[in-house]
């Protein structure tokens, strides 16, 4: 009997041990396992949230840094506009005292280096007294349009005076015209003052080209053209007894050598009263290999473009041709209906 127990006992534990091992008993160890496993997905969730968390965090903090480095960019711009606002304001407080400086500079030197801005010279003359206010108001816009429509030109000669100024003179007498001679002070020589005032009290024009012709001088600043200027300035004071009031920059208004410097000369030279005139029309006898022919055909071929050319010649010592050109020049340019006169009259 007890044999039987016994074997029942262990035919029992035996099932107990095979359940075991199927895992059918442990249920609550299952469910451990499952506690396990949500307790893993949990801890997943839970990682994966602070995971999420964490990259809230990164996230928030990535704002928060880029919000701070936006604060720190914005801070950075707001410094960088300052330090620019202030190197602007410094700048242009130093390029405004620099202007003040450099204008007071030049603007002082040479006070007698004045001239009265030359007035034009009215179109038409009217005798009120005879003709009436009425007939004023009439006929000045016709005398205008008369005068609008004549064809002038102005010879202009640079570089003298030399012996070829008195050959030029010679011409113009022959044909009975006015020119401009812009001088080289620095050449005139004293026994070419007679000359000059002659070529005053015939009615021809002095005016300033320079001192000393040397461009790289001259243009090196404002200061230094002044200084060159009012050499000349003086000198044709001196010789001719009047105030020089018109000029012509040496190589004109728009060479190269006076690049950033061209407007504070000319309104300098504006402020003191001073015109200079530049040229629509070249001989272009003062550059290359000139001939008569050239000198000629250069003139010839551009001066009916203009109502009022302006044309350039030049009457230094190495301009004989210009002088042989110039008689056909100027008879041709009669054929055309032109008149002559100086360029101040303009
Ligand atoms: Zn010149």
């Amino acid at each position: 009997m007890e044999k039987k127990v016994i074997f029942v006992l262990v035919i029992i534990l035996l099932i107990i041990m095979g359940k075991m091992c199927r895992g059918e008993l442990f249920e609550p160890t299952m469910q451990q396992e499952t506690t396990e496993d949500t307790a893993i997905e949990r801890t997943t969730e839970m990682e994966e949230s602070i995971v999420t968390d964490k990259e809230e965090f990164a996230k928030q903090e990535k704002q928060t840094n880029s919000g701070k480095e936006e604060t720190i960019k914005e801070e950075t711009i707001k410094e960088e506009t300052k330090e620019t606002t202030k190197k602007k304001t410094k700048e242009t407080t130093k390029d405004a005292s620099n202007k003040i400086a450099q204008s007071e500079d030049y603007m002082e030197l040479y006070p007698d280096m004045y001239v009265k801005k030359q007035a034009k010279i009215p179109l038409a003359t009217v005798d009120e007294d005879v003709l009436g206010f009425r007939k004023y108001m009439m006929s000045y816009p016709i005398q205008n349009a008369i005068q609008n429509k004549k064809k002038v030109a102005y010879l202009t000669f640079d570089d003298g005076p030399s012996e070829n100024t008195i050959k030029v003179l010679e011409i113009l007498r022959k044909h009975n015209i006015k020119a401009t001679f812009f001088m080289i002070a620095e050449t005139i020589t004293p026994d070419q003052y007679e000359l000059i005032q002659e070529m005053i009290k015939e009615g021809h024009t002095i005016g300033i080209h320079t001192y000393s012709h040397n461009y790289r001088q001259i243009y090196s600043s404002v200061k230094a053209y002044l200084e060159d200027f009012y050499l000349a300035y003086k000198k044709i004071y001196e010789v001719t007894g009047m105030q020089p009031t018109i000029f012509r920059f040496p190589g004109g208004s728009y060479n190269c050598y006076m690049k950033g410097m061209r407007e504070k000369v000319i309104d300098e030279m504006n402020r003191r009263g001073f015109n200079y005139y530049d040229w629509q029309v070249s001989a272009e006898d003062s550059v290359g290999n000139p001939s008569r022919a050239s000198i000629t055909r250069n003139v010839l071929k551009d001066f009916k473009k203009y109502q009022k050319p302006i044309i350039l010649m030049h009457d230094s010592s190495i301009n004989a041709l210009t002088v042989q050109a110039l008689d056909i020049i100027i008879q041709t340019m009669k054929e055309e209906g032109y008149e002559f006169d100086t360029v101040d009259r303009r």
